[in-house]
């Protein structure tokens, strides 16, 4: 047969574009607005246990009513108006299909989240997306004479809106309320991250329809889970349209197990929230044209997008290239990940790899055959470091000497003196830093300041032990670190789930540790394996952990008796 079968599909879904990403894996991967962090093993084993406790030979409930009444409890919203779907994408391509008239007008703006138009298009609409504005700002008063000029047509609104991260305050969607006489399909996709919430307007609005996803901050992208709220009798009809059945047993449970951990998501938003500003000044340095974000995203702007997203993949950091979305040449997106990642950016951008920022180095520790000189010289590495959030002045001895902490927090002090001691170094560290946003920023830098200083004191990396672990105890905590002073910073971490997610101290949660440790193994360029083998609480958890870092640390750096060399399978060490 010479048919074609594909010239039988409509062609105006013919002329659509396939959706297509490179989904490979990437290190750091900032180029689909997920959050940096997998859900707490503890949360994904409960929902693995609920799914091996359900009938699998048996159809799901139609409707997922149980989620619908999780969520309508979640937001105040009778559980009637709740609708859930695989993914909102579902939800936004059912609500259309059920709301434009064939070859009627959807209102929108450009640039916005690219499914919209395959969504207009394969409901049988007419796309009317009004063009961007220089300053890319959702244009609202455009929107609101478009609705005067016929208030009939649909209206999809993103806000915050991807890929801008712009968001619209509640009094100018209200205003296009108050005018539009059709429904006002408002995706709401990063609005946990949003200053504004527009869910009281439902209440008063019963055109509204606001599309939410448990893709982002509740960290369920790969369960593909969304849900929408509007006025219980529209949403009697969207049953109508939508599949029974459409949510497995899978996806519901995951749904039903995160709402019950609420606070996790709610703390991982303050997170990223907080280090939203971090991300676009360090951007802004780097030389991008930044736009102010209500998302966990940030748009930025250069004059070689390409080449800047190509050198950025080269060292394992995906972003999202926009530059061929209207109004978005130059573009690209960058979703707001873990401190790691920033560093990563900041050291694939920056003129050249981060050295220490650092004072003097101690004399020269190269000469061949030195080793009684050198036995006499002390290995200090010392580093001052100012950025938005945090100033820090560090001194380290790894040969001994006083010790003074002050930093901004007791439980954290007590931390740092336990690694000090315990590592026989002489330390003389002040930190300051925005603790009044999160803890975060100040623990991280001085890891970060550490890992400098050590880089430093230990210059070429000659004559010393290298590889050394150790296993500390408290009372009923166990901790053990691997490392080698290998002049890779590699961090590998695993702490038992029932302590992993939990807290300390009221301020002070146990992945910061992680976060410490990480940016230190970066800075100090070691291999670190620090593994927490039981613990009942997060504070003796924490404490072994420092303790079985130190004691490791203690006996790499110990200088080796008998040669000034390395070893090393690969060459020099001090790559
Ligand atoms: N709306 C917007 C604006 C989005 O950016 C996305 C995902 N990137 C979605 C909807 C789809 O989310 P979901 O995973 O819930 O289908």
């Amino acid at each position: 047969m010479k048919l074609d079968p594909s010239l039988f599909v409509r062609p105006e879904l013919r002329a659509l574009g396939a959706y297509h990403l490179d989904l490979s894996p990437s290190r750091h991967k900032l180029d689909q607005n997920e959050v940096p962090w997998d859900l707490p093993r503890r949360l994904k084993e409960e929902m693995a246990a609920r799914l091996l406790a359900a009938d699998w030979a048996r159809y799901p409930d139609f409707h997922a009513d149980e989620l619908r009444h999780d969520l309508g409890r979640l937001h105040g919203h009778p559980f009637e108006g709740v609708l859930v779907g695989n993914g909102s994408n579902e939800l936004l391509s059912v609500a259309l299909t059920a709301l434009v008239a064939l070859g009627g007008e959807v209102l929108g703006a450009e640039p916005s989240f690219g499914l919209y138009r395959s969504f207009v298009l394969k409901a049988g609409g007419v796309p009317r997306f009004l063009p961007p504005r220089p300053d890319l700002k959702i244009p609202a008063e455009e929107l609101e004479a478009e609705v005067e000029r016929d208030p009939r047509r649909p209206l999809l609104l993103c806000t915050p809106n991807n890929p801008t991260g712009d968001a619209l305050p509640v009094e100018l969607v209200e205003r296009l309320l108050e005018r539009l006489e059709a429904p006002l399909l408002l995706d709401n996709a990063y609005g946990e991250f949003c200053q504004y919430d527009y869910r009281p307007l439902l209440a008063r609005y019963p055109h509204l329809v606001l599309f939410r996803t448990f893709s982002k901050a509740w960290s369920l992208a790969g369960m593909r889970l969304g849900y929408l709220l509007a006025d219980p009798r529209l949403v009697t009809e969207l049953i109508k349209v939508k599949l029974p059945y459409n949510l497995g047993h899978a996806s519901v449970i995951a749904g039903r197990v995160a709402l019950e951990a609420e606070e996790e998501a709610r703390r991982r938003v303050r997170l990223l929230v907080a280090r939203r500003p971090q991300w676009e000044a360090m951007l802004r340095e780097e030389g991008f044209e930044v736009f102010p974000s209500e998302a966990n995203f940030l748009l930025v702007r250069t004059s070689n997008a390409k080449e800047v997203q190509a050198r950025l993949e080269e060292r394992g950091i995906r972003v999202r290239d926009v530059s061929g979305y209207p109004g978005l040449a130059g573009c690209l997106r960058v979703s707001i990940g873990t401190g790691a990642s920033l560093r990563a950016v900041r050291a694939a951008l920056g003129p050249s790899p981060p050295g220490p920022l650092s004072l003097p180095l101690p004399p020269s520790l190269t000469g061949r055959g030195g080793e009684r000189r050198e036995e006499k010289q002390r290995r200090r590495g010392s580093v001052e470091r100012t950025t938005g959030e945090t100033r820090i002045r560090l001194r380290l001895d790894l040969d001994g000497g006083p010790r003074r902490i002050q930093v901004p927090n007791g439980f954290f002090a007590h931390m740092l003196t336990a690694l000090a001691t315990h590592a026989g170094f002489g330390i003389d560290l002040e930190a300051e830093g925005d603790t009044h946003v999160d803890l975060h920023h100040t623990v991280e830098d001085v890891g970060i300041a550490l890992g400098e200083a050590l880089a430093s004191a230990l210059g070429e990396r000659r004559g010393i032990v290298r590889f050394a672990h150790a296993y500390a105890p408290l009372d009923e905590a166990l901790a053990r670190s691997v490392i080698d002073l290998s002049g890779r910073g590699t961090f590998h971490y695993a702490a038992p789930p029932e302590v992993a997610a939990g807290w300390v101290t009221a301020e002070f949660p146990l992945t910061l540790v992680a976060d410490f440790f990480q940016a230190f193994a970066d800075r100090g360029r070691l291999t670190l394996h620090l593994d927490i083998l039981a613990a009942r609480n997060g504070h003796h958890a924490a404490e072994a952990a420092f303790k079985a870092a130190a004691l490791a640390l203690r006996q790499a750096v110990a200088r080796r008796t008998g040669s000034a060399e390395v070893p090393s399978t690969k060459g020099t060490l001090s790559a």
